[in-house]
């Protein structure tokens, strides 16, 4: 028998620590519809992503294996990594701003988990094991029914094909749609490391989606947990409205009730198994299901709609929703000044990075009949996609630095990376004791310029008058 949920416990988790597998009902309702809308579009966007080219390469397309990173158009090196801040930040202040206005809106409509499990793999229970009726009946019987084998066989083998081809896509956002291609056709022994990667992720999003499912949201997701920190009276949540609702129960003569019926339907199908009766909940991803079901239940009995509904606590208690407060407003502020500050960074990146160091177990300086000689690594790295050339020089107004080697400059190929060392000459007659200088890169094309601080270390100048 299902469950009654309470407040205390988990109800997917029994007395005795076992698992309890939810099998919510399906509603076809405004909020669903809508919802599915927005899952598919998701979708699309996810798998189209990798195909869609900017500048000749994939909009997004994280080439860990040659540490390029492209993100809609613009090329990022490993030196560019600190941009990541911005994205970390700028995700948690518009999870922050969104929360704070309108609760888990991120879990119910955009979460990949959501998506999937409820738009992608639930669709495929249905398909091939019935509604929830029959689908809990399928989780009573043996595996050795027949039926069950037959139905459930096939639903895995489909949860596994859907499972491999999202890792595919996933996949291609790392090595590109036409790196992908021949790790497809080829044997797998032929590209070992891509085929471990692939099958360890089909095999973690068949353990997530078939098996772990809501306990994602449940007992790992960090989120649901914040919300308490995140939303306050105004937040609009998914909510009953207890003073309509109240007391619950069948209509009978001389009983006063509230609109509630306690017909439960909004129980059957809450995919983490609560009753949203019970108030705000840890556990509420904020599906809408049961809004849509509730709905249902109340036009059936040509009642006003909404008992459950989005609505913040405060409007629940007969207040009036306030979107302006000092949270809403701090966040916001926050997000759109790190948007600005990131914006700014992205635009302000380089097409070529230009790194300076002193190469290991090598003397600091060394000395000649006419001069004191530093030598440094430089590591210069092309991240366009055509061949540049690139010269060296210094910039010390006060002690003239002459850089060895660079009358010609170097070509560098497209989206490569070399090092090279780079000898520094300061005439004795010049030196007058260590000091900062800078050491500029440009392309011959004079497109790009970069400075690197860098410091001549030298013996004490008295001594190398003697
Ligand atoms: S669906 Fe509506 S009427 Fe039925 S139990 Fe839930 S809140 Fe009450
Ligand atoms: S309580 Fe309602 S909104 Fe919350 S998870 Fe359950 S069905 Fe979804």
């Amino acid at each position: 028998m299902k469950p009654t949920p309470i407040r205390e416990s988990v109800t997917t988790i029994g007395h005795d620590g076992t698992r309890r597998f939810l099998q919510p009902a399906l509603i076809f309702g405004s909020w669903w519809r809508a919802r599915r809308a927005v899952a598919w579009l998701l979708i699309a966007f996810f798998a189209a992503l990798p195909w869609i080219e900017i500048d000749g390469f994939p909009a997004v397309f994280l080439d860990v294996e040659h540490r390029h990173f492209h993100l809609l158009g613009t090329m990022m090196g490993l030196g560019d990594i600190w941009l990541l801040f911005f994205v970390i930040t700028g995700w948690g202040f518009l999870i922050y701003a969104t929360t704070a206005l309108l609760g888990r809106i991120w879990c119910g409509w955009a979460c990949p988990q959501t998506v999937y499990l409820e738009h992608v793999f639930r669709v495929v229970d249905r398909l091939f094991e019935g509604d929830h009726v029959s689908r809990a009946k399928l989780d009573d019987q043996p595996w050795s029914a027949p039926n069950k084998m037959l139905r459930r066989g096939a639903r895995a083998f489909a949860y596994l094909v859907l499972c491999w081809a999202v890792a595919h896509i996933f996949l291609a956002y790392f090595i590109s749609i036409p790196g992908l291609y021949p790790m497809i056709t080829d044997a797998p022994l032929a590209h070992p490391a891509a085929f471990v990667a692939m099958a360890i992720a089909t095999g973690l999003l068949f353990f997530n989606f078939w098996w772990f499912r809501e306990q994602l949201c449940l007992i790992v997701c960090p989120y649901g947990r914040l919300q308490s920190a995140l939303i306050d009276d105004d937040s609009v949540i998914v909510g009953y409205d207890e003073k309509r609702g109240e007391p619950h129960g069948k209509a009978a003569p001389g009983i006063p009730t509230g609109d509630c019926v306690d017909c439960r339907r909004c129980v059957q199908v809450c995919p983490t198994g609560i009753d949203i009766r019970h108030g705000l909940q840890m556990e509420c991803i904020a599906c809408t299901a049961c809004v849509d079901a509730c709905d249902d239940v109340m036009t059936k009995l040509k009642r006003p709609t909404g008992l459950v509904r989005y609505a913040s606590l405060r409007e629940l208690n007969g207040g009036k929703t306030r979107f302006l407060r000092p949270r809403t407003v701090l966040y916001a502020a926050l997000l759109v000044i790190g948007l600005i500050v990131a914006s700014i960074a992205v635009l302000r990146v380089q097409p070529a990075a230009f790194k300076l160091s002193r190469p290991p177990q090598t003397e600091l300086y060394a000395l000649s009949e006419a001069s004191v000689a530093n030598v440094f690594r430089a590591k210069i790295q092309n991240k366009d996609e055509i061949p540049r050339r690139f010269f060296i020089s210094a910039e010390s107004p006060a002690t003239k630095v002459t850089v060895l080697n660079q009358s010609v400059g170097m070509v560098i190929a497209p989206l490569t990376e070399i090092t090279l060392p780079l000898t520094l000459l300061v005439d004795r007659q010049d030196y007058r004791g260590e000091f900062n200088f800078m050491l500029r890169l440009r392309s011959e094309d004079g497109e790009i310029s970069l400075l690197q601080k860098a410091h001549f270390i030298g013996p004490d100048p008295r001594t190398l008058k003697q």
